[in-house]
């Protein structure tokens, strides 16, 4: 078909659409080389107002954790209103396109219902209104405004325009407000009582200030932060950027024989940019006014390769991407020099973009009040630490302000998911009660240590711990473990930077071992991958999850695999109490292989003179395909050890980390309590006992449910124990079987967890059903 042809055939309205396609884009190029969120939304008021040939543009922003907008950049209105003007989602018409969270198109907005009149503004003069919101997953994060003197009714292209643009400025508004820009644009300072919301990843109640988990090659995450000393922190920072000068060099060196000469000058454009007044003096000026040094880098190149952005010459513009990289190696120089300087508060609260197991295993425990992550959900590993270590925790807190918490008061709670930022007296005085309340339940609960796990009516029921930390051996003991049923061996290998060798790791098996004697220890072997990288086994798929993970990394490496069970069997050596358990097995083929190569290792120690006891050996049940094969399984292993954290997971097809679905991650859906009944069977029909090591078994709620199917064993976290013996000793064996037939009746996650709510409460233990989730 000719050219021709094509056009003769195209829509009116596609034709149309060019224009529009070439202003947006000029507006977004324009927003986009903006200097700071405040710039560009002028910028963007500016360009909007002209190119849709109105008398006014305005941006207005929500406040982060509120139903409040504030009018933040206009063109047209009162410049002194910007700041100023404030309404609640239920005022005027910019608050009813947030409420609706869709356009409001009105030619006579002074006639409608919810027209307020902002004197500051001087509004009475305009009678045409288009307001579209600007929407971030869901959540309105601000509105974007036209008005017009006359009336008129907005055509559809100036709508078309405006909800493009809303969309393509939604993702870097959303940027701003993690930055904490947004908050700095709002009120120049944190407002108090300033309250953002996210999941419970732990319960309980934490005071404390906030210390910010940054990625150390990120410079963009580098959160803002008093220097110490400031004369230390500009020569540390003189001599990163001397030891990036000498990196350069020996690279430059390495290559003399591998480029051509012209190539080799762009060696050059480095160390010019490294010897930059802008770069050395900018930054040094920013540690004199005291930032500390990496904050201080961070705006230096921003600022600098925002410079080389803007260049009308299309070589130049690349430069920018050079001096980002020259930065981020400062920042590592850097780094290895000032990070460890800053003391870490007293009641630390650890902040970050999405806070991983091992930055929170860094933190002394008895520093650390509160965990706040904005990516993550409860069954995040650094969740199910956290409430190991009985630290309250908040995860998914989307609109988290990460760069401006450093140092910030804050109150964590745990039970609802929320962070206070500077909370009043008022608020502070609340968390305190609750958190006294919560020690006295606790101080309660304590007294059952030495109680022994039994039902009314007799029946033992283990209560073992989930660990992966020596720290935990001594308050496990203290309230009363019967051993431990999940040793996360993966830990131990994540806050190190190489695998640790057997030796090392017989040693800290044993110590598990020997701290337990006689009770039994479960090692389970390593499950890497999905959220559990190791920094120096980096593994990258598209889904971790579903990919690479636990059993299938080990069996394709024996190397690793073998020296593990080596270790685990060395260590049990005069002991005999290990059980070692294999994760994510999801045929009976990966199990008889595992069992192979345990037995060779068994077999090589003997040769080697060693006496081994022949350890129980288990298997998780955490895919769905485990719990079809569990009577298969079972019969080739001493138990079972059901893994809820992953079996949800992988049933429900709800990942377990994505804040966005975690509403839908329900261990009590009614698919969940058949798997668990179904394993159960399975495991009884082979006559081999089945435990569960998954947080469900930290769930009051569920604990009733457990008891109702016959589970052997619960395997819970420390923090959590007590509360599940306070429950294991309420619930006879018949009324837990009633209720449980009941609960499987029932369709409905939510009435599941009312009627075990409800059970907990008639049974005198109403302050446990705090500590349950959805
Ligand atoms: C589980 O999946 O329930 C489990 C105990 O293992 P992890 O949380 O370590 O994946
Ligand atoms: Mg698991």
């Amino acid at each position: 078909m000719c050219p021709d042809d094509d056009h003769a055939t195209a829509a009116p309205e596609q034709l149309l659409q060019q224009p529009l396609l070439q202003t947006l884009q000029r507006i977004v190029e324009a927003v986009g080389a903006a200097d700071s969120t405040g710039e560009a939304l002028r910028v963007l008021v500016t360009r909007v107002r002209t190119a849709l040939e109105v008398d006014v543009c305005s941006m207005y922003l929500v406040m982060p954790g509120r139903e409040r907008l504030v009018l933040m950049a206009t063109e047209g209105l009162n410049q002194a209103a910007v700041g100023q003007v404030q309404l609640d989602f239920d005022e005027g018409l910019v608050g009813l396109v947030a409420q609706r969270a869709e356009p409001v198109n009105l030619d006579e907005a002074p006639a409608h219902a919810r027209y307020k009149f902002f004197p500051e503004t001087g509004e009475q003069r305009y009678h045409a209104f288009l307001g579209v919101p600007i929407i971030h997953r869901r959540r309105v994060l601000g509105v974007l405004v036209v008005q017009q003197r006359v009336s008129r009714s907005f055509d559809d292209g100036a709508v078309a325009l405006l909800s493009t643009l809303a969309v393509q400025i939604a993702v870097a508004i959303r940027q701003a407000e993690l930055s904490g820009e947004t908050l700095r644009l709002l009120r120049g300072e944190l407002p108090t009582d300033l309250i953002i919301t996210g999941l419970g990843g732990s319960p309980g109640v934490g005071i404390g200030v906030g210390r910010v988990a940054y990625s150390q090659s990120d410079l963009d995450r580098i959160p803002d932060r008093q220097a110490a000393d400031i004369g230390a922190e500009v020569l540390a920072f003189r001599q990163a950027v001397e030891a990036v000068r000498e990196e350069m060099a020996a690279i430059r060196t390495r290559m003399v024989d591998v480029l051509p000469a012209e190539e080799q000058a762009l060696f050059d454009a480095y160390t010019m940019m490294l010897a930059s007044e802008h770069l050395i003096e900018g930054t040094a000026a920013r540690i004199e006014e005291g930032s500390w040094a990496p904050a201080a880098l961070r705006d230096t190149v921003r600022q600098y390769a925002r410079a080389f952005e803007e260049m009308e010459d299309a070589y130049l513009r690349e430069r920018a991407s050079d001096i980002r990289d020259l930065g981020r190696r400062i920042l590592a120089q850097l780094l290895s020099q000032v990070s460890s300087e800053s003391p870490m508060p007293e009641r630390t609260v650890l902040i970050g973009e999405d806070v991983s197991a091992a930055q929170l295993a860094e933190i002394p425990p008895e520093r650390l009040v509160g965990v706040v992550s904005a990516r993550g959900s409860s069954s995040s590993h650094v969740a199910i630490l956290a409430r190991a270590l009985g630290i309250p925790a908040v995860m998914g807190a989307e609109n988290l302000p990460v760069g401006r918490l450093e140092g910030q008061e804050l109150v964590v709670d745990g039970y609802q998911g929320r962070l206070f930022i500077q909370p009043g007296p008022q608020v502070r005085r609340e968390f305190e009660r609750l958190a006294r309340e919560e020690r006295e339940l606790s101080d309660g609960l304590n007294a059952l240590a030495g109680e022994p796990a039994l039902t009314p009516d007799g029946r033992l029921i283990p209560i073992y711990v989930n660990t992966g930390l020596l720290a935990d051996v001594e308050p496990a003991l203290k309230c009363g473990a019967e051993g431990v049923g999940l040793y996360r061996t993966e830990f131990p290998f994540m806050v190190r930077d190489r695998f640790p060798s057997e030796e090392a790791q017989v040693s800290t098996y044993r110590q598990m071992l020997s701290a337990f004697y006689p009770r039994p220890v479960t090692l389970r072997t390593l499950d890497i991958g999905g959220d559990k990288p190791l920094p120096y086994f980096p593994l990258s798929e598209d889904n971790p999850f579903l990919g690479w993970r636990g059993i299938r990394v080990t069996l394709d490496h024996p190397d690793i695999f073998l020296t593990q069970i080596r270790a685990m069997l060395r260590a049990n050596a005069g002991l005999d109490n290990l059980r070692v358990l294999f994760p994510m097995i999801s045929a009976v083929s990966e199990l008889e292989e595992a069992n192979r190569l345990l037995a060779r290792a068994a077999e090589e120690l003997r040769e080697e003179g060693l006496v081994i006891p022949p350890p129980q050996v288990g298997v998780m049940v955490e895919v769905p395909s485990a719990v079809y094969l569990a009577e298969s399984l079972a019969r080739r292993v001493d138990y079972l050890s059901v893994g809820t954290n992953d079996l949800v997971q992988y049933l429900l097809a709800v990942d377990r980390n994505n804040s966005r679905v975690a509403d839908l991650y329900r261990p009590l859906h009614p698919a969940v309590l058949q798997a668990l009944r179904q394993a159960r069977e399975g495991a009884r029909r082979a006559g081999k006992p089945i435990y569960v090591c998954g947080e469900m078994a930290s769930d009051p709620a569920a604990v009733i449910l457990l008891l109702g199917m016959d589970y052997d064993g619960l395997s819970v976290s420390v923090a959590g124990l007590t509360r599940v013996k306070w429950v294991v000793r309420s619930f006879s064996t018949e009324t837990a079987r009633a209720l449980t037939d009941e609960a499987l009746k029932l369709e409905d996650p939510d009435r599941v967890r009312e009627l075990l709510n409800d059970a907990l409460v008639d049974a005198g233990l109403g302050g446990l059903v705090r500590a349950g989730k959805r």
